[in-house]
């Protein structure tokens, strides 16, 4: 899905650069007229394309960043970006993902 937003990012980009430079594009037998201000169009498309694209990678990087990681002793939470290590620094063990730790320690609930 993230990899088809890309996509449509680019293509809309390239289509937008498309559209600044060339006022009538053909279509299929066809020519559409964007009009004088084809490259306001234009650069509006591209800049649309380019912030689909950067939100899409922006968005990843935010969920890697504030995951959230769970001592299995002691049950502390703990934010990945306050650590230094991907140990408990009270227990010394891994932590874990937050995410599905209850389905594997079902006992805690
Ligand atoms: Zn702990």
């Amino acid at each position: 899905m993230l990899f088809m937003t890309r996509i449509a990012g680019v293509a809309l980009f390239l289509f937008g650069a498309l559209v600044t430079f060339e006022r009538k594009l053909p279509y299929w037998g066809y020519e559409v007229d964007y009009g004088e201000y084809h490259w306001v169009i234009g650069i509006a498309m591209s800049c649309l394309g380019v912030s689909i694209v950067i939100s899409s990678f922006r968005k990843r990087t935010i969920e890697e960043e504030t995951g959230t990681l769970i001592c299995p002793s002691c049950r502390k939470p703990y934010n990945k970006q306050d650590l230094q290590s991907t140990d408990c620094p009270e227990c010394n063990v891994p932590l874990e993902q937050v995410e599905g730790f209850y389905d594997r320690h079902p006992e805690d609930e």
